[in-house]
């Protein structure tokens, strides 16, 4: 089997943490993006409004001018041509009312013949504005003034002036002036946050109040872009740069009434800063996440990957058919499967050690002579060599019996195999029982018989050589009755080239014994 690509734990889960938290990251943003746009589009609808009401005030402002302009055209004072009288009256209602800075009295020629800023009688300059004496005197209308430079003060001025009418004609114009600072509190009542302008325009776009820094401004024109747009239309917003160079967000309302407008504008800086600072706290807030979220896939894909990897030595150790260790995981599956593998391990062992014992077994069985139960001939010539090479290593003396049952073709031959068979099974025993424990006795052929005595000195081989014949020989057998064997002893020796020699040396003596007549122990 083969596989295109192999992923690592840990970058798996960092793509899930990334699969699940962009979606949701995308998401914030669309909706923060929304949020955005409706905030901004009430805010818009917000400073309309505001700008609308503002207008509203301005026009009531001036209206009330009107009203006392209007009131004092028609005074007693005017109807009796008493201008002292007039005058006094005036400036008792501009005290009063609180309506307006002073009140005006102009003849058709623009005139002033009465000034509340001076006394009555002192020489008055001409209207500060004749064209619109004329226009007043044309229309018989009260006319709106935009601002101008007042003829006694020489400073900007708003007037509101009403036609003096005797006699269905018009004998004077009444102005009553109006500071551009009494409007400048309309805007200064508004309290709007540092940084926002707000600013009074008369009907030619002509700045009348402002805050903040109205010495600045008033009497200046306002920007072509903004007198065309108030133009066009009554009211709205737009994004406009200020006299002074302020990028702005500018909302504006027009009065039909008196064609004045007011306009609020917020710095882009100040919007920017506010959105900047959202956005900064979000995407921080977004970053964090991101990061915390990678993080802790790093972290569980670092445990997985180390509870995984922890697995390889005890796969190894069962593969060995070493102790499985058990090693110390977080994650429970893997804990799991080293469980498993620490059973497939102590089953292989046990496995493994009955098959160790079944070898054991069977190695035991090839060495053992089925018939006798005695060692085999195989069994025999491994322990030659063995007794060869400690004698060779450290000179440790042994001998060899070859014993050979005298006659016994002529047992099988008078009494059957099978009492053959029985004389050899009981040879066997007695063989055992005349040796020494310590001494290994086995079947090396048809009915030859080999024993290999350690430690032992020719005498002592000659002397339990003849233990055994004697045994042998006063044995009854089974049978038959009488059995006897013959015997040769060898004993090994140092310079022997091999463990065959001492074997060739004892059969030489066996043959010796039977040469003698048998039931004979010869050695060499
Ligand atoms: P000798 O005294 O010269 O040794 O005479 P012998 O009859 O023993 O001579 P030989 O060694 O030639 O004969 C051995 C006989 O042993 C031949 C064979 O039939 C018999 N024999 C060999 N193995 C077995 C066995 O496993 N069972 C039986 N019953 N007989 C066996
Ligand atoms: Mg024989
Ligand atoms: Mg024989």
């Amino acid at each position: 089997m083969s596989f295109a690509a192999r992923w690592r734990i840990g970058a798996l889960l960092l793509w899930l943490v990334l699969a699940c938290l962009l979606p949701g990251i995308l998401g914030v943003a669309v909706l923060f993006a929304r949020e955005y746009r409706n905030g901004r589009a009430q805010l818009e609808r917000d400073l309309m409004a505001t700008a609308r009401a503002m207008a509203q005030a301005v026009d009531s402002q001036l209206l009330r001018a009107r009203t006392v302009g209007e009131v004092l055209a028609t005074s007693g004072a005017l109807n009796r041509k008493d201008l002292e009288g007039f005058h006094r009256r005036a400036r008792e209602v501009i005290a009063t009312t609180k309506v307006g800075m002073n009140v005006v009295l102009s003849d058709e020629t623009g005139q002033q013949i009465v000034n509340t800023l001076r006394e009555y009688g002192e020489p008055l300059p001409r209207h500060g504005h004749p064209g619109i004496v004329r226009r007043v005197f044309e229309t018989a209308q009260p006319v709106v003034s935009e601002i101008y430079i007042g003829g006694v003060l020489r400073k900007p001025v708003v007037s509101i002036d009403v036609p003096v009418i005797f006699d269905a004609k018009v004998a004077y114009v009444l102005s009553v002036g109006l500071s551009p600072y009494d409007f400048n509190a309309i805007l200064v009542a508004q309290n709007f946050p540092a940084g926002w302008v707000s600013t009074i325009f008369d009907q030619t776009g002509t700045i009348v109040a402002r805050t903040p820094a109205p010495e600045d401004f008033v009497g200046q024109k306002g920007t072509a872009e903004y007198i065309q747009r108030i133009s066009e239309f009554p009211e709205g917003v737009m994004e406009t740069v200020t006299r002074d160079g302020i990028p702005m967000l500018s909302a504006w309302s027009r009065s039909s009434v008196t064609g004045w407008s007011i306009g609020i504008g917020i710095p882009r800086r100040i919007l920017e800063h506010d959105l900047m600072h959202t956005m900064v706290w979000l995407a921080s807030g977004l970053v964090t996440l991101l990061g915390v979220g990678l993080s802790l896939a790093w972290i569980a894909g670092r445990t997985i990957a180390a509870s995984v990897r922890a697995l390889t030595e005890p796969a190894v150790a069962l593969g060995k058919g070493q102790t499985v260790p058990i090693p110390d995981v977080g994650i429970e599956e893997s804990a799991e499967v080293a469980c498993a593998l620490r059973q497939a391990g102590e089953l292989l062992a046990e496995r493994s050690a009955a098959l160790v014992a079944a070898n054991r077994e069977l190695e035991q069985l090839a060495r053992v002579d089925t018939l006798t139960g005695l060692q085999n001939r195989q069994s025999a010539n491994e322990r030659l060599r063995m007794e060869f090479l400690r004698l060779k290593r450290s000179g440790h003396p042994y001998a060899v019996l070859f014993m050979d049952v005298d006659w016994f073709k002529a047992v099988n031959d008078t009494y059957g195999h099978e009492a053959g068979d029985q004389v050899l099974r009981h040879m066997a025993t007695v063989l055992t029982s005349a040796l020494r424990e310590t001494d290994f006795v086995a079947r090396y052929g048809g009915e030859e018989f080999l024993a290999l005595l350690s430690e032992t000195s020719a005498d002592g081989a000659l002397r339990i050589a003849e233990v055994v014949r004697r045994t042998v020989a006063d044995q009854p057998f089974p049978v038959v009755g009488q059995v006897t064997v013959s015997i040769g002893v060898a004993i090994a020796l140092g310079e022997d080239q091999d463990e065959e020699a001492a074997v060739r040396r004892a059969d030489t003596a066996l043959y010796q014994a039977k040469e003698d007549g048998r039931n004979a122990v010869r050695s060499r």
